[in-house]
């Protein structure tokens, strides 16, 4: 068990209060950063009903300087950072380039140079699969050439990760680790914290559950003719409490080891189509999905899962939860909010 500190940004959104979970549950102290622009205070009281214990929560913008400092004042004793603060929507980010660059880069930016006043040295940062655009084999690795992303939001991503090297490299004390998720799906097994989308969700797994509580009417399946065994896109979907549990793994690795920079994707290493998980939802659940095939989405990438070897290997890490308990707990959650 560990008691130390650890600053979570962003930890009252999707990924970063399933992490917070993880850690109060493995011993350490979180704070959480966050501005609540995409999440609700209700989350601290949903992690506190799982764990027994209440995160401590700055309700801070990472793009605001002062504030930032203040609150790494509060909590200079901490001993890493995991970073996920972000805007996160693809589409949106085509709209409005200089919000996402803004947000996503400025936050980066005050965090590392507060963590550096503070002699804060540990960052964990959330990257994404979307760093390797269609990559020319597959499965990705870590060493696949990154590629120039497709929207602002994606670039944000390259950009951060350039920028943590650089901090890094010009910083002997200093430590990171990157990691590259691929598609994060599920909630909690308690069915109390999941993914909240705002409006129409961009992605795949909250649009079925949508879809399964009646809420919407049927899935668009975004294209039938891509080169894959069935003609359906094909993605590594990753449960969200075992991407949580990944990030305890990179924070112990980083601490232990003293490498400078690590980067690990973080995936099962298994594609599957967007049929498949239609009909492993369906299967886990016993709930049929109403869809129709439409054309495909501007931008997606016919097929792209993880070689999740060096997580195996180096962190001692890999993903664990049956596929049929992802969803089942996709679900769950999904019906609790729809009672809301
Ligand atoms: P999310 O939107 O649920 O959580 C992000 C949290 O950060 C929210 O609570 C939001 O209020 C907060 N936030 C945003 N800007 C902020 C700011 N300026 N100051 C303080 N708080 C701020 O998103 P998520 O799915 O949990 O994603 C977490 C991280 O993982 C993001 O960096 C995202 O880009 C990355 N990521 C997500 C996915 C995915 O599919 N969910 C895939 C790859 C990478
Ligand atoms: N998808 C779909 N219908 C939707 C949303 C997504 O068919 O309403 C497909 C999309 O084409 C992709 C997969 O589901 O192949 C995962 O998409 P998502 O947006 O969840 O994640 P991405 O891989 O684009 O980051």
């Amino acid at each position: 068990m560990s008691n130390q500190k650890i600053i979570v940004t962003g930890g009252c959104g999707y990924i970063g209060s399933h992490t917070t979970v993880a850690l109060q549950n493995a011993g350490y102290n979180v704070v959480i950063f966050d501005n609540l622009a995409n999440s609700t205070p209700e989350t601290l009281d949903r992690i506190t009903e799982i764990t027994g214990v209440r995160p401590m929560f700055e309700k801070i913008d990472c793009t605001d300087i002062d504030a930032v400092r203040d609150a790494f004042d509060r909590h200079g004793d901490a001993t890493g950072v995991i970073h996920f603060a972000a805007l996160k929507a693809v589409g949106e980010s085509v709209s409005y380039p200089l919000m996402y660059y803004k947000n996503n880069l400025v936050s980066l930016i005050n965090v590392l140079e507060m963590m550096t006043a503070f002699n804060i040295e540990n960052i964990v940062f959330s990257s994404s699969a979307t760093v390797y655009g269609a990559p020319d084999t597959l499965p990705a690795t870590e060493d696949t050439p990154t590629r120039a992303a497709t929207s602002p939001y994606g670039q944000t991503k390259i950009m951060a990760e350039t920028i943590i090297r650089d901090t890094v490299a010009a910083n002997p004390k200093m430590h990171a680790v990157l990691l590259r998720y691929f598609n994060p799906i599920g909630a909690h097994p308690s069915g109390k914290i999941g993914e909240l989308p705002r409006g129409v969700p961009n992605n795949l797994m909250p649009y079925i559950t949508q879809v399964a509580c009646g809420q919407r009417e049927k899935l668009n399946v975004f294209g039938d003719d891509y080169p894959t065994p069935d003609g359906f896109c094909v993605r590594d979907y990753i449960d969200v409490n075992d991407l949580a549990d990944a990030h305890i793994a990179a924070l112990r690795h980083m601490i232990d080891s003293g490498d400078d920079i690590d980067v690990f994707n973080i995936g099962t290493g298994r594609g599957l189509s967007v049929m498949e998980i239609i009909r492993t939802f369906e299967r886990a659940t016993g709930v049929k999905i109403n869809y129709t095939i439409t054309a495909r989405r501007p931008g997606d990438v016919p097929a792209i899962w993880a070689c999740a070897d060096k997580a195996a290997k180096v962190l001692g890490w890999r993903a664990k939860t049956p596929l049929d308990d992802t969803m089942r707990a996709a679900w769950l959650w999904q019906q609790n909010i729809s009672k809301n």
